[in-house]
């Protein structure tokens, strides 16, 4: 039995300062994210923004504040159902040595060989699929994965996982500009009933948001809308 989860997010006053540091990275933030909500963050290298996320996915816990999801407080939710909860994409895609299968299917454990290939198909990597197929071995040894393929693995694991909150760290960081419009197309389609969370530091795709905050030294400086801004 698992709960339904609605996905509406709630930051109430939190702070957080990495340990032996004497600076906090997220100052006293607060913002809501209601169901099928989506906000974008923007704000300058090194301001909080990833922070913030690994916050939501209790990478850490703030030392101050609280952070809600459907009105029930972070460390309240169990680790699996968080994780059911949430899909992130990360800044930082890892892709680790094993067959394209294993590197998938973490993302949902009960996949079919036939959603893995349609996932792959989605983000446009079938051409990872030689011979081999799904077995295909990635990593030490195996086939060499650019950046941008990468990232689009890190995508296809989001469409399997598919959790009614969507996290989203530069989800298309050094791709190019056709491909990141098509996998913001997707991503955009995907999610259009999720919450989602949208880091990024490109104008492209922020007319699809219902807020845009701008984040600097840990605290947002700015929301509104895409017009106001
Ligand atoms: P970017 O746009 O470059 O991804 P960001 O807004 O995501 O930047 P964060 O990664 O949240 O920024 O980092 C915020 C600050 O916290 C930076 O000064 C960074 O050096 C510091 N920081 C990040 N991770 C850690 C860590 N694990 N331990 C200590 N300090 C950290
Ligand atoms: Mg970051």
């Amino acid at each position: 039995h698992t709960a339904v989860v609605n996905g509406d997010i709630s930051l109430n006053n939190i702070s957080y300062t990495y340990y032996g540091s004497d600076q906090p990275v997220v100052k006293h933030l607060s913002l809501e994210i209601k169901r099928g909500e989506k906000l974008a963050l923007l704000g300058r290298t090194g301001c909080g923004k990833s922070t913030l996320l690994q916050l939501l996915t209790r990478s850490w816990d703030p030392q101050q504040g609280q952070i809600l999801i459907d009105g029930v407080d972070l460390t309240r939710w169990s680790e699996p159902a968080l994780r059911n909860a949430i899909t992130v994409v990360s800044q930082r895609v890892d892709v680790f040595n094993g067959s394209l299968r294993e590197n998938l299917i973490l993302a949902k454990p009960d996949a079919s060989d036939e959603q893995l290939v349609a996932a792959l198909e989605k983000v446009g990597l079938k051409s990872l699929l030689d011979d081999k197929g799904l077995d295909t071995w990635l990593g030490d040894g195996g086939r060499h994965i650019s950046g941008g393929e990468r990232r689009r693995i890190g995508i296809a694991r989001a469409l399997l996982h598919d959790a009614p909150i969507l996290l989203l760290d530069e989800p298309t960081e050094g791709l190019d500009r056709r491909t990141e419009q098509q996998i913001l197309d997707l991503l955009l389609e995907f999610a259009k009933h999720k919450t989602v969370l949208f880091i990024t530091h490109r104008l492209v795709g922020l007319d699809s948001m219902d807020q845009i905050c701008l984040m600097d030294e840990g605290e947002i400086i700015e929301r509104g809308q895409h017009q106001q801004l």
